[in-house]
């Protein structure tokens, strides 16, 4: 790999390396490319990380892009990455927003896109259980939304608060922990260590705890590589895939980056644009600043599927979300979460076969119905990781050394926007 020149350090441009090219290494790139020289690197053979479309490959919907990570957007939560669309000039799609709940071992199923996917099973119109159910829904989300306003949330855990108010067992296991867990593609368990007040912020600025007030959902029009691919048009730095670092060595006010398949670069600066665990691996000599706070950061797998099998779905159509919890005949509290996307409804594909991203489906998918899989690792929220985000901002650019990614806010785009943001307005760039 050959060396860059490196700039005299008083004079101007810098020579900036960005490592890891999701959205947040993508945003921080477009933005420090006004003043300095950027590089770019990324380990996989696509630019985008979490962003990332598939084409089908064959069959009746060749051609067709379908996104397997990030999917989603609305304007009242994710402003700064809409400003950033608008820049790139790519253009979003109204989409729906729903869940749904499928038990396989009860045979439950309901969704939440209006009274016919809530009654999805008539006989639950007289069922009282059904409607304690549902009561018991409102009550949560009602209480919490309550306390919430009131600023009268305790720093206590979701799992604990749900213990205190004794909210009846069934609303746990088949709303509370399954929407969450496909929000933030946990188990139940993680989701039990969740902080309340954070969870609570999170839920009522995305209006999940009232009925109304929920906002309009969007998704990339052409699939979200779409934006991916405006970025490396606009981007006049150097973008380079399948260069994965294997280390970053910071020596007398200069950063080496060392890379997996040999040779070395040096940098005036570099932004660490991975997810936290992987940021410290990368650090050869990690301060103890940096071990301490990169050092919370834990991140679960999820295996991801984009597939054609309907079986993840519950029998009825009318209970078909977009996001779909489903709970397996095996699966117990320990069990990775299983959640499916809907993929037509989402991205309002019009295709001859349905086409579904499920997260760790395992052996529930039939292999021939399989048309990729990923893998895709989550950061895990709790309070020790969430302590950390403020004192991780102060950091930065000590050692010439900047770090951002979604693990700075609740782990989505806006986060990894805004991380982005934070890291540009250090050399005096805004969006
Ligand atoms: C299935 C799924 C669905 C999702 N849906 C949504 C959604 O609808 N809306 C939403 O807002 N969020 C969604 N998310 C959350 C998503 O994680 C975040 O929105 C965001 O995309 C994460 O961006 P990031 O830049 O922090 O990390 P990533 O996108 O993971 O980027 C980090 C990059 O660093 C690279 N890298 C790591 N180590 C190295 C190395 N040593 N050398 C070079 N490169 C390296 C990685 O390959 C990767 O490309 C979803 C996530 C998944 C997995």
């Amino acid at each position: 790999m050959s060396s860059i020149k490196r700039t005299d350090s008083t004079g101007f441009p810098l020579n900036i390396a960005v490592i890891g090219a999701g959205i947040s290494g993508i945003c921080t790139a477009y933005l420090l490319q006004k003043k300095h020289r950027v590089t770019l690197y990324e380990k996989n053979d696509y630019f985008g990380g979490h962003t990332h479309t598939v084409m089908i490959p064959d069959g009746p919907d060749r051609g067709t892009p379908v996104d397997t990570g990030f999917i989603v957007l609305n304007p009242r939560t994710y402003p700064n990455f809409i400003k950033f669309l608008d820049l790139l000039g790519v253009a979003i799609s109204p989409t729906a927003m729903s869940f749904g709940y499928y038990c396989k071992p009860t045979g439950l199923y309901y969704a939440t896109q209006g009274l016919n996917s809530l009654f999805a099973q008539r006989a639950n119109i007289v069922n009282p259980k059904y409607w304690r159910f549902i009561y018991e829904i409102v009550r949560f989300l009602g209480q919490l939304r309550k306390s919430y306003l009131e600023n009268r949330l305790e720093s206590i855990t979701l799992g604990e608060y749900i213990d205190k108010q004794g909210f009846h067992q069934e609303v746990v296991t088949q709303f509370i922990l399954p929407m969450a867990s496909a929000i933030w593609s946990g188990p139940g368990r993680q989701m039990m260590a969740f902080p309340l007040d954070i969870f609570a912020r999170f839920y009522e600025n995305h209006g999940l705890l009232s009925v109304r007030n929920h906002p309009p959902w969007y998704f990339v029009r052409g699939g979200s590589h779409t934006y991916v691919r405006a970025f490396l048009d606009a981007f006049l730095g150097r973008a380079v895939k399948q260069s994965p670092v294997r280390g970053i060595k910071r020596e007398n006010g200069e950063i080496t980056l060392h890379f997996k398949g040999g040779g070395q670069e040096i940098f005036d600066a570099v932004v660490v644009a991975t997810h936290g665990d992987q940021a410290l691996e990368l650090l050869e000599d990690p301060d103890a600043d940096e071990k301490r706070l990169l050092g919370t950061w834990t991140y679960s797998r999820n295996e991801t599927w984009l597939h054609t099998d309907r079986s993840v779905m519950p029998p009825d159509t009318r209970a078909w979300a977009c996001w779909n919890y489903t709970r397996e005949m095996d699966s117990d509290h320990r069990s990775p979460v299983m959640v499916t996307y809907y993929m037509n409804r989402l991205q309002r594909l019009k295709t001859v076969r349905p086409y579904f991203v499920s997260l760790n489906p395992g052996k529930h998918i039939s292999g021939k119905e399989v048309i990729q899989k990923m893998t895709y690792t989550h950061p895990r929220f709790s309070f020790d990781a969430f302590d950390t985000q403020t004192a991780l901002s102060q950091i930065n650019g000590r050692q010439n050394t900047y770090f951002c990614g979604s693990y700075f806010g609740y782990g989505f785009h806006e986060d990894g926007v805004n991380s982005a943001l934070a890291v540009a307005k250090k050399f005096g760039i805004d969006l």
